[in-house]
C-alpha cells in the first residue's frame, strides 16, 4: 500500500499526467473550504494559505470570479453577453467582451476537435429535452429534425477585429452547459493562485481544478464517484496542478417508459446518449477536460478514448452502461480503485 501511495505522489509530482512543479509551501499553513450554490449546481473552495484572513480573502475573491463569470456567460440571464448573442442570432453581430470572444473560440476549437460530438450550439435540440418537466416528454422526430438544423458551431461567425459574434441562422443559440464550470473553475484557480494561496481545490459541480499542494506537503486526493452507485467512492487519483471533471448520465436524467434518457445530446442525431455511464477526464486545463468529458461521453468508449489518447497529456476513464470501465493509455497506473464495501 505504501509502494503504491509512493508510486501515486511520485507520479503525481513527475508523471505522465504531466503534473510537476512541487511549490513551495508557507511555514506554517491551515486549510479551509467553504461551500456555496453557484451556476445552480454545489460548488466547493478549498484553499491552503499561511492564516485564516489570507483564506477567506482568497475565498470571497474567488466566489466573486464565479459570480462576474455566470453573469458574463449565463444564457439563463437575460443581461448577458451570450443572451444578447442568443437573441440577435440571425441578425446583426454582436460586440462583446474580449473575454467572451475568446471562449467562444475556443470553444468553436473543441467542437472542431472533437468532431462536433461537443457543440457549443447544442442548446437549440437541447431545450427540446426538459428532463425536469413533469411528466418529461419525448419530443416529436420532426421537432429534432427542425432544430438540428441549428446545432451547427461551423454557423457561429466570429470577427476578432470588431470582436463580435454572430449565429447565422435565426433561432441558433450558445449554451456553456458542458463547458462553462470548467472556465469558472480555471479562472478561480488563477483568483486563489493571485491572492496568494499556496494550494486549493475548486469544486465546479463536480468539476474539480486543483493547485499546490494540501497543507501537508501531500497531493490532493480526488475521490472518483461509483458510477452506479454514485454515492459510494469508487477510486482516488491523487493529483497536483490538474483539472478531474467527471460527466455522468446519474447528474441528470429523466425515466420515459423505462428507458433512461441522459442531458448530453448527440448533436449528429439530436437524441441523448445512450451506451455510456460516465467518463472523467485528467488533464491541466478545467475548460478543456469538461469539453472533453461531455464530448468523450458522446463519442462512445472506442472513438472517445482514441481521441483522449491522441492528446498530449491528456487522460479519461469511461464506464460503459454494463459498468466495465475502460482506461485511455496512461491512466490506469494513476487510479487507487477503493475495495468494495
Ligand atoms: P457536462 O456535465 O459537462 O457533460 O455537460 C452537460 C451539459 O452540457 C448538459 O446539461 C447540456 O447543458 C450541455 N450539453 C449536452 N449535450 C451537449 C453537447 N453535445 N455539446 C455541448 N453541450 C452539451
Ligand atoms: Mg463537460
Amino acid at each position: 500500500m505504501a509502494k503504491m501511495r509512493d508510486r501515486l505522489v511520485r507520479s503525481a509530482c513527475f508523471g505522465l499526467l504531466g503534473l510537476a512543479l512541487c511549490g513551495a509551501l508557507p511555514a506554517r499553513a491551515i486549510t479551509i473550504k467553504n461551500a456555496r450554490a453557484k451556476m445552480g449546481s454545489p460548488f466547493e473552495i478549498t484553499v491552503v494559505t499561511a492564516d485564516e484572513a489570507a483564506a477567506w480573502r482568497a475565498i470571497e475573491a474567488g466566489w466573486s470570479e464565479i459570480d462576474r463569470i455566470e453573469a458574463l456567460i449565463s444564457s439563463w440571464r437575460e443581461t448577458s453577453e451570450t443572451s444578447a448573442i442568443n437573441r440577435a442570432a440571425g441578425g446583426e453581430p454582436v460586440v462583446v467582451s474580449r473575454e467572451l470572444l475568446d471562449l467562444v473560440a475556443r470553444a468553436i476549437k473543441v467542437s472542431r476537435l472533437t468532431g462536433g460530438a461537443f457543440d457549443v450550439t447544442f442548446g437549440a435540440v437541447g431545450r427540446l429535452w426538459d428532463l425536469k418537466a413533469d411528466p418529461p416528454r419525448l419530443p416529436e422526430p420532426a421537432e429534432i429534425a427542425a432544430a438540428l438544423e441549428l446545432v451547427d458551431f461551423r454557423a457561429i461567425e466570429l470577427d476578432p477585429a470588431a470582436s463580435s459574434v454572430r449565429l447565422a441562422k435565426p433561432g441558433m443559440r450558445l449554451g456553456w452547459g458542458a463547458i462553462g464550470k470548467g472556465y469558472a473553475a480555471n479562472r478561480t484557480v488563477a483568483m486563489l493562485r493571485a491572492q496568494g494561496a499556496a494550494g486549493g481545490l475548486v469544486n465546479a459541480g463536480g468539476d474539480i481544478v486543483a493547485f499546490g499542494h494540501q497543507e501537508d506537503g501531500s497531493p490532493w486526493k480526488i475521490a472518483i464517484a461509483h458510477p452506479l452507485r454514485p454515492q459510494q467512492v469508487f477510486a482516488f487519483l491523487e493529483v497536483e496542478d490538474q483539472a478531474v471533471v467527471t460527466s455522468g448520465d446519474y447528474e441528470r436524467y429523466a425515466e420515459i417508459d423505462g428507458v433512461r434518457y441522459a442531458h448530453i445530446i448527440d448533436p449528429r442525431t439530436g437524441w441523448p446518449v445512450r451506451g455510456v455511464r460516465s467518463v472523467t477526464v485528467v488533464c491541466p486545463d478545467g475548460e478543456l477536460a469538461d469539453a472533453l468529458a461531455t464530448a468523450t461521453f458522446v463519442m462512445g468508449v472506442t472513438d472517445g478514448l482514441t481521441l483522449i489518447d491522441r492528446l498530449n497529456g491528456v487522460e479519461a476513464m469511461v464506464v460503459d452502461d454494463e459498468g466495465v470501465i475502460h482506461y485511455s493509455q496512461h491512466l490506469e497506473q494513476h487510479i487507487r480503485e477503493e475495495p468494495a464495501p
